[in-house]
């Protein structure tokens, strides 16, 4: 027997649809690419996604096609997430900070008919406008005074776009399993795979992250997500803000401990959420001019693990929970929060730290395990570790076009490529990864592409890289080299011959050279090994 429940479909639209009526007095503020800050409600921001959606609509964009954003957290860019999906297209978000070949690849592997840019990409898409396929129109998120001189074919200026609209537009309803969004992940090898996130995940994702066990996020706060709105849609926060009505700071360019803090204290934010590499900035920036973080509850910190002296700094010396988290772009991205339970209340300091270094329990709606390598899950005892497998409704079944082909074992449990432990608290701990990126400033680097480029140069017989430490980004990598024979190269020279292959930020920070690379009976460099020998390295950078 079913049950006599409305079947209304979860849409995104409803999100902002449902903060403009209710919080529609409630501020977006955001820090422009142009310069000033700028203000306005999420009235506004419904009435502008309308716009935007008339605008798309006439431009021809329908039902599933792919329409891109390259562009920092901002209102313009938030009027994407709600314009695109609203009216049922599918919002891809490109990451910058990839390759612009990538780029390139990615763009023309999604199929994307429009770009919406920042001014800032504007020379990158010139570099590689010959390259895309597929694209119609280049739409530029600016005003007429800022219109920048381009070769740009097909161009067109966002707010002389949405001047052209008068916003009196319904959002359609359809299936909730319609495709949404789009946001590709770089693995260890090969081009980057695109997930696809669908109006059901997003909202259920959304639900997950008000709970006060996750987020908490409810209209009583004010957010600023640093987490980039190009990396697994800013964490789902311009969803779940929208769905709770809380204030909304977009931070734009401004990374810097200096510019955060001036978004922190003067829109007085209660919560943010980001990457170690920002925190770190942050930190510093505030001890070396004694400010302080008055109205900041919590944040929540993930993508990579958060250092214990970080957990420690913002809880002790500024009053801050940290909440620690961990997902993947496959995942939408909440998997775990370390929301402490009640009984921990009486823990000693450091058994209470010990648990906040973990990556927290899962949310409700995530299964998760561990297991062996023949797929035998291992106990929950806090020591075996294992392949960490994770199931759910806002976790990917298989990757865009059906690229890496089939993903999901029998029990429909995906496998996260983490390495992990789960003890009798349901605390999570990352042990290593199944594969070796290098995680950068929360970006990762594959360690085998720049192996494979390095050994394209006639000095070197055989190349490896690690991440080592560093107290900046988290990781950076260290290539260490045989030389071919008789070769006298050195490590100037081969970073020079890589120079232009890869993303500068890719670009190793060290050069070593060993006489041998420890290998596996199948041939395989033995990283575990490597990491270990070098486990002490200090990288010039550091
Ligand atoms: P991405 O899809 O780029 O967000 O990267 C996801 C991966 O980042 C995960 O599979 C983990 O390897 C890593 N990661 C995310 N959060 C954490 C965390 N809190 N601690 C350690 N690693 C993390």
């Amino acid at each position: 027997m079913l049950g006599l429940m409305q079947d209304r479909p979860l849409l995104i639209s409803s999100l902002i649809e449902f903060a403009a009526l209710y919080h529609g007095d409630v501020e977006v503020v955001s820090r422009t690419v142009e310069g000033p800050i700028h203000r306005y409600t999420y009235a506004d921001a419904h009435q502008r996604s309308k716009q935007l959606a008339q605008v798309l609509i006439s431009m021809g964009i329908e039902s599933g096609d792919r329409v891109a954003t390259l562009a920092w957290n901002g209102y313009r860019h938030l009027e994407c997430y709600y314009g695109v999906s609203g009216m049922g297209a599918v919002l891809h978000t490109i990451n910058p900070r990839l390759f612009p070949e990538q780029i390139a690849y990615i763009a023309n592997h999604a199929d994307d008919r429009i770009i919406l840019t920042d001014l800032t990409f504007v020379p990158l898409l010139e570099a590689i406008a010959d390259q895309l396929t597929n694209i119609e129109a280049i739409i530029i998120l600016t005003d007429q005074a800022h219109m920048p001189e381009t070769s740009l074919p097909n161009v067109h200026c966002y707010e002389t776009l949405l001047d052209g609209q008068n916003g009196d537009f319904e959002w359609p309803s359809f299936d909730e399993k319609t495709a949404s969004s789009l946001c590709y992940t770089s693995g260890t090898t090969g081009n980057p795979k695109g997930v696809l996130y669908s109006h059901r995940s997003t909202l259920l994702h959304s639900f997950s992250s008000t709970s006060q066990d996750v987020i908490g996020l409810c209209s009583r706060d004010t957010i600023l997500p640093v987490v980039p709105m190009f990396h697994v849609n800013s964490w789902g926060i311009a969803y779940t803000a929208a769905m709770c009505g809380a204030k909304l700071v977009l931070p734009g360019m401004g990374m810097d401990g200096a510019s955060l803090y001036e978004l922190l204290d003067g829109e007085k934010v209660t919560v943010s959420a980001g990457v170690p590499t920002i925190w770190l900035m942050l930190l510093q920036y505030l001890s070396e001019n004694d400010k302080k973080l008055p109205h900041m509850d919590r944040t929540v910190i993930g993508g990579s693990a958060a250092p214990v002296s970080m957990i420690e700094t913002f809880e002790n010396d500024y009053d801050v929970t940290v909440v620690h988290a961990w997902g993947m772009t496959e995942m939408s991205p909440l998997g775990t929060t370390g929301n402490m339970k009640p009984k921990m209340d009486n823990w000693s300091y450091e058994d209470r730290l010990a648990m906040k270094c973990k990556q927290g329990r899962a949310v409700y709606g995530v299964d998760m395990k561990i297991t062996d390598d023949d797929g035998n899950e291992l106990p929950r005892d806090g020591k075996a570790f294992g392949h960490l497998m994770v199931r759910g409704p806002w976790i990917t079944t298989g990757y865009f076009k059906g690229e890496g082909g089939a993903m999901l074992d029998d029990g429909d449990w995906f496998d996260t490529g983490d390495v992990a432990t789960l003890d009798p608290e349901g605390f999570m701990q990352i042990t290593d990864r199944s594969k070796d990126v290098i995680k950068s400033g929360g970006e990762w680097i594959s360690s085998i592409d720049l192996e494979n480029i390095a050994v394209g140069h006639p000095g070197v017989a055989e190349a490896a890289v690690i991440g080592i430490a560093h107290p900046k980004w988290d990781e950076r990598p260290l290539l260490i080299i045989v030389r071919g024979e008789d070769s006298t190269v050195e490590g100037a020279e081969i970073l020079d011959f890589m120079k232009g292959k890869i993303a500068s930020w890719w670009m190793p920070d060290d050069v070593t050279f060993v006489d041998e690379i420890p290998h596996t009976a199948t041939g395989k460099i033995q990283k575990l090994r490597l990491r270990e020998q070098f486990k002490d390295y200090t990288l010039p950078t550091a």
